[in-house]
């Protein structure tokens, strides 16, 4: 756990959520307080209750994100929601290249720059995906995976204060396996070598989040590795005490 870095616990609910579920919000804002000193916390709720989340989180530690954006900022673009939309609606953060987005909408890496510019634009904060799959880790493949998407996917000119980069492997993204601490220091040591490299004393200062799996029971262990500066929370993070139960980690 490097606390030179505030910590960031994200919750990426997918497509999942109705009106009602803004009992699990106030539940986890609630619980809040408690962790607000150590870590911050962020709930990307999707795109239909980010304006009503924004309200409801209003004035308290919690901050709400969008899931995913385009580029573009307004126009005939039917069914897109903008980054200036998801600022409007109260967002701070949005999430960018997620695997799914990658894979299921087949998101390139030059879309997902695309759309860490278009938040950069809109004062969001990006949370840039990476992370390779299964069949790449047994070949050997990973780091070249991750490094070609970190090369493609981030921006020119990122600073700390407007990106965030989350390690999710393919693999462990609702399947309950995660790679070993081993091989999280590993893919985050490389990825923060990346980014030093590239955004120099910036880059040194960028939160890198481990995303797939993350439980109360393994957060810990996983939230101990040197360079993670948080999680990306998918199934976990629907339900406040679950969410509140890594968070409280910190
Ligand atoms: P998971 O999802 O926590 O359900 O594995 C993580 C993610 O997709 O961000």
């Amino acid at each position: 756990m490097d606390r030179t870095r505030r910590p960031v616990v994200a919750g990426n609910w997918k497509m999942n959520g109705l009106a009602a579920s803004v009992s699990e919000l106030k539940g986890i804002m609630a619980g809040a307080k408690a962790v607000s000193g150590k870590a911050e916390l962020l709930v990307c709720p999707p795109a239909t209750l980010v304006a009503s989340f924004a309200k409801t989180a209003k004035g308290s530690t919690v901050h709400i994100g969008g899931q995913t954006c385009y580029s573009e900022a307004s126009g005939a673009f039917t069914g897109e929601i903008s980054a200036e939309m998801l600022a409007d609606a109260g967002a701070t953060h949005v999430i960018v290249g997620h695997s799914e987005r990658r894979t299921i909408f087949k998101e390139k890496d030059a879309d997902v720059q695309k759309k860490a510019l278009a938040a950069r634009r809109a004062g969001l904060i990006s949370i840039v995906c990476v992370g390779e799959t299964k069949e790449q880790r047994e070949a050997d493949r990973a780091t070249i995976i991750v490094g070609q998407q970190l090369t493609g996917s981030l921006p020119e000119g990122a600073k700390a204060a407007n990106l965030i980069v989350a390690y999710e492997p393919v693999w462990a993204i609702g399947t309950g396996l995660t790679p070993t601490p081993a091989d999280i220091a590993e893919m985050h040591n490389f990825i923060r070598e990346r980014l030093a490299a590239r955004f120099k004393a910036e880059g040194e200062e960028v939160r890198i989040l481990y995303g797939g799996s993350v439980k109360a029971s393994n957060a810990a262990e996983l939230m101990a590795v040197r360079n993670v500066d948080g999680a990306l929370v998918g199934g976990a993070s629907l339900k406040a005490d679950d969410f509140l139960g890594i968070a409280n980690v910190y």
